[in-house]
């Protein structure tokens, strides 16, 4: 039984790029709420993450999946399905970051950015909605970014995706309305994990101009993403549909 404000008792959950950040604080986010967790990543080594998530009583699963897959996603989606009887839940996490300027970028590298941040998300949905639309009840939350909503240097292909992923869930929210299927963004801002850290150590010019925009003064934390996550499927959210919730700190841009 979950003792926090929002329960996911009795809820099947998949989490993809669980294995560190703001996709493992998600999951343990589930856990402690009462879910079943199924925890997606490309990694192998889930073994840690999935200990801490069973000792919070249910039952938690690592699978190895790569979200720029198609085969390995659906046949996640099967598995869990075929072992948990359904999927109620869906979180789209997995990404990567792309930091470069755009003229020196390369389409292979964009390639990867897109597939990984976009498209993985939108085969994602496809795998899990057939059994949600059969059951009337579902909930999905794709992770943005706030790169995918304002412009900001360096993050234009990355910016693109998840500007995308903002527009996709918007449009499939209307068509899954009809099967009480809500369909949400998490948009974060600048957060405190491998992926910023790794930014601001290649880059630490840009990392501060970036930080310098953040209103609280301070980077957010996963596990603050992760309340907002809950929270967009718990059913107390049942109202809101086709959303985008920036965890920013508050952000201006100066010109
Ligand atoms: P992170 O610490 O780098 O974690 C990303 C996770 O995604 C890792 O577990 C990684 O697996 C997994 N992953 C990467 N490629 C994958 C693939 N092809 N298939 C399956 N899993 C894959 O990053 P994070 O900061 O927690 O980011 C989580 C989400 O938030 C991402 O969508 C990111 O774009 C978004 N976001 C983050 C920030 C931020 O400031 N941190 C800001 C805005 C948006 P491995 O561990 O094996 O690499």
């Amino acid at each position: 039984m979950s003792s926090g404000l929002f329960s996911l008792d009795g809820k099947v959950a998949l989490v993809t790029g669980a294995s560190r950040g703001i996709g493992k604080e998600t999951a343990l986010a589930f856990a402690r709420a009462g879910a079943d967790v199924i925890l997606g990543d490309i990694t192998d080594d889930l073994e840690d993450i999935v200990g801490q998530a069973r000792s919070l009583g249910h039952r938690v699963k690592g699978v190895h999946v790569d979200v720029t897959d198609n085969a390995q996603v659906y046949d996640a989606v099967a598995t869990t399905q075929r072992q948990y009887g359904r999927i109620d839940i869906l979180v789209n996490n997995a990404g990567t970051h792309l930091v470069e300027r755009f003229a020196e970028g390369s389409p292979e590298a964009w390639d990867r950015c897109l597939h990984v941040n976009l498209l993985g998300h939108m085969v994602f949905c496809h795998a899990v909605i057939g059994g949600m639309i059969e059951r009337q009840y579902g909930k999905i939350v794709n992770v943005a970014s706030d790169a995918g909503r304002v412009g900001s240097l360096g993050q234009a292909v990355y910016g693109a995706a998840k500007g995308g992923i903002i527009a996709f869930t918007r449009n499939l929210a209307v068509e899954l309305a009809r099967y009480r299927i809500n369909v949400n963004c998490v948009s974060p801002g600048l957060i405190n994990t491998d992926m910023w850290n790794s930014t601001r150590r290649d880059k630490p010019k840009l990392a501060d101009a970036y930080e310098n925009t953040v209103l609280w003064k301070r980077l957010g934390e996963p596990g603050e993403v992760a309340t907002a996550i809950l929270f967009l499927v718990s059913d107390e959210a049942e109202y809101i549909t086709g959303q985008t919730l920036s965890v920013n700190g508050g952000v201006f841009i100066a010109s």
